[in-house]
């Protein structure tokens, strides 16, 4: 089966602005940012969303919460705070189907809906 744009950005078969790697996760800047830092932070395992979620990517989740604090840290925003959010499914608006967090950041973010 052909790699999903998130695969393909990790091979580096599609260009991105690749602000941290290490040999599990990814991240690099969306390209329509909804805000002045819009950071995706993904493993590089291909889990499709959230509902695929196994057991034994359990430790994986925990060390993404930790790396996007290192992010936020070096992008200058870790005092000021971030949002971070991953949309699930067809309700939750996932258009891309390899799980991802959105770091959104820089500014005082607009309505929250929780
Ligand atoms: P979702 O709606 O699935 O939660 O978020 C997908 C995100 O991926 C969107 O914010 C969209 O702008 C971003 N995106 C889609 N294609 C590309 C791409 O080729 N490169 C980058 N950097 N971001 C992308
Ligand atoms: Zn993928």
């Amino acid at each position: 089966m052909e790699d999903c744009i998130f695969c393909k950005i990790i091979k580096r078969e599609i260009p991105s602005d690749i602000v941290y790697e290490d040999d599990e996760i990814i991240a690099f800047k969306d390209i329509h940012p909804a805000a002045p830092i819009h950071i995706l932070v993904i493993p590089k395992k291909h889990i499709p969303s959230l509902v695929e979620l196994e057991k034994e990517d359990e430790a994986l989740i925990g060390k993404i919460y930790t790396v996007i604090n290192k992010i936020a840290e070096a992008q200058g925003v870790k005092e000021k705070g971030y949002r971070v959010i991953v949309n699930c499914g067809r309700d939750g608006g996932q258009e891309v189907g390899h799980l991802h967090f959105h770091l959104l950041a820089g500014t005082k973010l607009g309505e929250k809906i929780v």
